[in-house]
């Protein structure tokens, strides 16, 4: 294999993504502050964030599926990485052999953990969010019998937002608390976390934040940006007035303009919503893009923009409140859209 070095490039805050994590432990009261890893740590890279954030004293980590929990199971002692999707019958001799911990969310998956040995588990409550979970009138003592609960956790539905559902699930939660003989518990995600200390438990669940996303606006002030975007320029090429850039000729110019071609595309995930919408960085310039996002190619306007040619580094505006407010896609899809193309670059 050859060493190319990819024309682009996402450079990731290593400092700011711990920084991250020791706010929203601080912010858990009294609770630890565990980690969602899922989706390859919401496209950032499982294997760095992890190590990371175990170097700097995180102990728990959440997955959604068994081949995540393996893909960081040599960093970490597996029982530290908790597996959220549940598991089937044909993921048990490999989940055993691993030693990664399931979140069991039906009767049946406790069933299935008990008659294969039991032993350490997490039980997933639906407290309301009815999506993943024992729901109330499931969660017995004896649907429960002969495991060994480690975690009991809950998921809140909407704690990005001031509703009366917060509290609801606050209450259905309590209310099932001594039914379950768990060891520690857990409710909140990033956003639950600002909800005070009733939400803490003794375990919390921060995944978007400790990647810079603002779950709720009051995290703006102490959560740091992790993720920049950058790609090389292709091409620059000077077109007159009344040119059409791109697919469909979006986008018409209505004066001379200096169109430069950057090698990044929504195969990356810097989806079609940028088309015409989208910011990017030059020697300290703001340049927009225009006409469509293609599969890996976009159109900037730099015209007036002196010294910049070919092989040139641009950066995209990507910071997530504003990309999101633009685009209409939530922080947790830009994060985790961000495809496999990109040299991750940690500093
Ligand atoms: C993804 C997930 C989290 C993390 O949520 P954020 O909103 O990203 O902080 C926590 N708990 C469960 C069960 C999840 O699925």
């Amino acid at each position: 294999m050859m060493d190319f070095e990819p024309p682009l490039r996402l450079t990731l805050g290593g400092s700011a993504l711990v920084s991250n994590w020791r706010a929203l432990d601080k912010r858990s009261g009294a609770a630890r502050a565990g980690a969602a890893v899922k989706a390859d740590a919401y496209g950032l890279g499982a294997r760095e964030v992890v190590a990371r954030l175990r170097d700097a004293g995180c102990r728990d980590f959440f997955v959604a599926h068994w081949g995540e929990a393996e893909a960081i199971a040599d960093l970490i002692p597996p029982e530290w990485i908790a597996v959220l999707n549940g598991i089937s019958s044909a993921d048990v001799p490999g989940a055993r052999a691993l030693g990664a911990i399931p979140v069991l969310n039906t009767v049946e998956q406790v069933e299935l953990w008990r008659t294969s040995g039991g032993g350490r588990c997490h039980i997933m409550f639906d407290s309301g969010i009815n999506r993943l979970g024992l729901g109330p009138e499931q969660l017995t003592a004896a649907a429960i019998h002969g495991v060994e609960v480690d975690l009991l956790l809950s998921h809140l539905a909407s704690a990005d937002a001031d509703v009366a559902q917060n509290g609801a699930q606050l209450s259905s939660l309590q209310s099932v608390i001594t039914t379950v003989n768990a060891k520690r518990r857990s409710f909140a995600n990033s956003a639950g976390i600002m909800l005070g200390d009733d939400y803490h438990f003794d375990l919390t669940r921060p995944g978007l934040s400790l990647y810079g996303g603002i779950a709720r606006s009051e995290m703006a002030a102490f959560i740091k940006p992790v993720v920049a975007l950058s790609a090389r320029l292709l091409q620059v090429r000077d077109v007159s007035a009344g040119s059409p850039i791109g697919y469909n000729a979006t986008h018409i110019c209505n004066a001379d303009t200096r169109v430069g071609t950057i090698s990044i595309g929504y195969a990356d995930g810097y989806l079609r919503a940028f088309s015409g919408k989208g910011t990017a960085r030059v020697g300290g310039h703001i340049v927009p893009v225009i006409g469509r996002v293609s599969m890996d190619l976009v159109t900037l306007d730099l015209t007036g923009i002196p010294d910049i040619g070919e092989g040139d580094w641009v950066e995209l505006d990507y910071d997530l409140i504003s990309a999101s407010a633009l685009t209409g896609l939530s922080q947790y899809e830009l994060l985790t859209n961000l495809g496999s193309r990109f040299a991750r670059v940690w500093r």
